[in-house]
């Protein structure tokens, strides 16, 4: 599904062109399409049906309101990181059964808070975290259901600052410890040891380390069961990757629910999973306006309105975005390097394109559904750009832009 296309030379969403909406909305403009959102999250639906299974989509990837709301709405599950986004899904009207929480710095206050709303599960990467939670539920006078988050030191074979299933990472309980944290685990009144999960990086685009994880858990929960602990479900995590250019493939959802489902073969397990990038990545844009194109001796820019702290994938990973005109107009093609205004020089949003532009114009950056809203900021003192969502004839404003005067309004003069 192509959420968006182009249209006699237009950019468009749905029925909705990409240019109306910056007229109408300013820029810099994240769009996302709700038809997309909801298609990538049915790919994992339709690909484990037949197995009990629940997708607890990665909040952190995007955690807009109108978002978790559509996720809800499906019945999805949610995979949350902070106290934060616990607030944020049960605002958006997700269950809080369907909630596993993860992270490996969870505070006293954020295990409090997530049994308080009864959450599905907590992810533990730690005995020190397990000690805590078991403190924490027998102080409520609660069960806390517990996961383990395995290390497997599998190589995802993506780049270092995603890949999380190595040794050498702060994630997860490393294989040689795992048995024995389970059976301290299981000595604690206030915990149910209910499953075990593993998350090996992000921007997965192959199956073979998937079922190298799958087939090391698989392994340790005979061995668990072969001592009396016996686990409800296997969570594989998330890091379905996705296409960024064309030249790139995604991960194929149906193929590696089967690589999943193999490995468990016959055992009564419930997979969980927790898609974050691949259920809204392709289903963002992020538009900009050219404030100027100028060049330094041979080297030709594009100073546009979005910068590094709007989207910082770019300058963080040395991530590569498409970038393409909103409007095919007749114009020299030139290759750009397209830049924000922020004093950096890691302030750009891609490097060496080829665009037909001139001043004022419109340009589209794809791919920008996950790991880019959230992860903006005011660096610069600049406000949080806006966010849409198209959904066939209409478009909703589901964030406002950011007024400078809320920037500084938590801030103080000296007496
Ligand atoms: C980030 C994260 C995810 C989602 O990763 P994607 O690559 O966006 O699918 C899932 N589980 C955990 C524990 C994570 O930290």
């Amino acid at each position: 599904m192509t959420a968006f296309y182009r249209q006699s030379g237009s950019m468009m969403s749905d029925r909705k062109s990409l240019s109306s909406l910056a007229d109408e909305f300013g820029t810099p403009l994240y769009v996302y399409n709700r038809g997309a959102i909801e298609h990538a999250w049915q790919e994992f639906e339709t690909a484990l049906q037949g197995h009990r299974h629940l997708i607890c989509y990665a909040v952190k990837a995007n955690s807009n309101l109108a978002i978790l709301n559509i996720l809800a709405r499906l019945g999805s599950g949610f995979d949350i990181v902070s106290v934060g986004e616990l607030r944020r899904v049960l605002a958006a009207g997700g269950q809080a059964d369907r909630i596993v929480f993860s992270g490996v710095g969870k505070s006293a206050a954020e295990m409090a808070a997530g049994l308080e709303a009864g959450i599905r599960c907590f992810n533990v990467e730690s005995d020190a975290e397990l000690d805590r939670l078991a403190e924490v539920a027998a102080a409520h006078g609660v069960v806390a259901p517990v996961s383990l988050r395995i290390n497997p030191d599998v190589d995802a074979q993506t780049h270092p600052y995603i890949s999380t299933g190595l040794k050498e990472n702060k994630f997860g309980i490393g294989m040689s410890h795992a048995m024995d944290s389970y059976r301290r685990g299981a000595e604690h009144a206030s915990l149910a040891i209910k499953g075990i999960d593993c998350h090996i990086g992000s921007q997965l685009t192959r199956l073979s380390p998937y079922a190298d994880a799958v087939a090391l858990l698989i392994d340790m929960v005979d061995r668990l069961a072969d001592e009396g602990i016996r686990l409800s479900h296997l969570d594989v995590g998330g890091g379905q990757g996705i296409a960024y250019s064309e030249d790139e493939a995604s991960l194929d959802i149906g193929a590696w629910a089967d690589c999943v489902i193999q490995g468990i073969g016959d055992r009564d397990l419930e997979i969980m999973v927790e898609p974050g990038r691949y259920v809204v990545g392709q289903a963002g844009v992020l538009l900009t306006r050219v404030e100027y194109l100028k060049n330094n001796e041979d080297r030709h820019f594009a100073v546009v309105d979005a910068a590094m702290n709007d989207l910082i994938r770019p300058a963080l990973y040395s991530a590569w975005q498409a970038i393409e005109e909103v409007e095919t107009l007749p114009r020299e093609s030139q290759v750009y390097d397209v830049v924000g205004p922020i004093c950096e020089s890691a302030d750009f949003l891609g490097k060496q394109r080829s665009l037909a532009i001139a001043q004022d114009d419109l340009l589209c950056v794809r791919s920008a559904g996950a790991y880019a809203a959230v992860m903006s900021s005011n660096y610069n003192t600049r406000a949080r750009a806006a966010e849409v969502m198209v959904d066939g004839d209409d478009a909703h404003l589901v964030r406002a832009r950011e007024n400078i005067e809320d920037l500084f309004a938590n801030e103080y003069l000296l007496p």
